[in-house]
């Protein structure tokens, strides 16, 4: 009988032999085929399980290769049964993230490393699980808590991929160690919150007289600007009061430069206390001070240039009397810069000057009617 294989290869001839010829009957042909049958099966049979060895040995090597290369991953991985509710496995990178070895950490309940609840790996309910990880397979959880052997917090970014297995799956979770980072972070939110309070400290100081304390002269123009626009928008009225020491330069010849000084910081302090919350009050020179009054027409502006007057004049001051003139413009429809309204202030403060000092005048009014506006 031929020894065929299955694919038609003829391998050689079963033959039964005496020392006499014969003819087979029937049966006994039928014999010699079956028996030729199972010579080529089991030919058959030892090439597989050769073949069987090989592909068993590949299968080991490939294994091997694949568990080295996600053991020398900087990422995470471990693997959870979410029925067993263990952890099955896990490469090197978790066990140093979270400081175990791989044989405390494999069975322990993922419950056990979690610092705060995970919906998604805590609910039994599995139907219940989410349902971007239900349908797409993935989720991404983002910065959550892990907590370490020793029981430290550690922040991560954690994604679920859910591999599949019989029933529900099994979950590879897949952490990113974010210690580092976040220390990173930290210090940055200290370097931005320490550089925004010497910005904040060195904007009220470029905004600030250094003697006085009051608001100086780039930071009263850059606010005369400012509302200006927002008068001239809403059609409001805005005032400027301008004042100037009134012999000031005797007073510092008198009683010496440092004296003078603690005239103007006096000075200072009491238009502050003086004016309203809106009014901005700035050093404006010198020994000249100006007040914005925002939302404040003539009558209203001349009330309060009056009680600043009134207020310097009070200060019961050590050496000599000090007074100040004063100036005050009001914008109206004709006013067609905002320089213009201090240049009529000042305007004003020189008639206040000229008429005798420790007195109010107004751009807009003569000398006559403002007795009558003041009184
Ligand atoms: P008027 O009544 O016309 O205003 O006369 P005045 O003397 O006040 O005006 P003048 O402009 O002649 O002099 C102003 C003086 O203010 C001269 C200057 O030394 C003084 N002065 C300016 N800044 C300061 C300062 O920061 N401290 C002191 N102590 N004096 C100052
Ligand atoms: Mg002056
Ligand atoms: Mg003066």
């Amino acid at each position: 009988m031929p020894l065929a294989t299955p694919e038609g290869h003829n391998l050689g001839t079963l033959c039964v032999i005496d020392r006499v010829p014969r003819t087979l009957t029937n049966t006994q042909s039928d014999a010699l085929r079956v028996l030729a049958r199972h010579v080529v099966t089991q030919l058959m049979l030892r090439r597989q399980l050769e073949w069987s060895k090989v592909i068993e040995a590949e299968l080991r090597a490939s294994e091997a290769k694949f568990r080295n290369t996600v053991d020398r991953l900087a990422e995470g991985v471990f693997v959870v049964d979410p029925l067993a509710r263990k952890i099955i496995d896990a490469n090197l990178a978790v066990l140093a993230i979270l400081g175990y070895t791989k044989s405390e950490f494999v069975g322990r309940s993922p419950e056990d490393i979690m610092a705060q609840e995970i919906p998604e790996v805590t609910t039994r309910n599995f139907s219940r699980i989410d349902s971007e990880l239900a349908t797409t397979g993935r989720r991404n959880l983002g910065r959550k808590c892990l907590r370490g052997k020793d029981g430290s917090l550690i922040s991560v970014d954690v994604r679920i991929t859910l591999i599949p297995n019989d029933g529900v799956g099994l979950q590879a979770f897949v952490i990113r160690d974010l210690t580092e980072q976040c220390a990173y972070e930290d210090r940055l939110f200290l370097y931005q919150t320490e550089l925004e309070n010497a910005n904040a400290k060195l904007k009220q100081l470029a905004n600030t007289d250094g003697l006085t304390g009051v608001r100086n002269r780039s930071a009263f123009n850059a606010k005369l600007l400012e509302e200006y626009d927002r008068a001239n928008r809403y059609n409001h009225p805005l005032s400027v009061i301008l004042m100037d020491v009134d012999h000031f330069k005797i007073f510092n010849d008198t009683f010496g430069h440092p004296a003078g000084d603690e005239v103007l910081k006096a000075v200072g302090r009491t238009l502050q206390e003086t004016a309203r919350s809106t009014d901005f009050v700035a050093r404006y020179g010198g020994e000249e001070f100006a007040v914005l009054l925002p939302d404040t027409e003539l009558s209203g502006a001349m009330v309060l240039a009056e009680r600043f007057r009134r207020a310097i004049a009070s200060v019961s001051w050590d050496k000599r009397a000090v007074t100040v003139s004063v100036g005050v413009s009001t914008s109206t429809k004709q006013t067609p810069e905002a320089s213009k309204l201090v240049q009529e202030a000042d305007e004003a403060l020189y008639r206040s000057k000229k008429n005798g000092r420790n007195r109010v005048n107004h751009s807009n009014l003569s000398s006559l009617s403002i007795r009558n506006t003041i009184a």
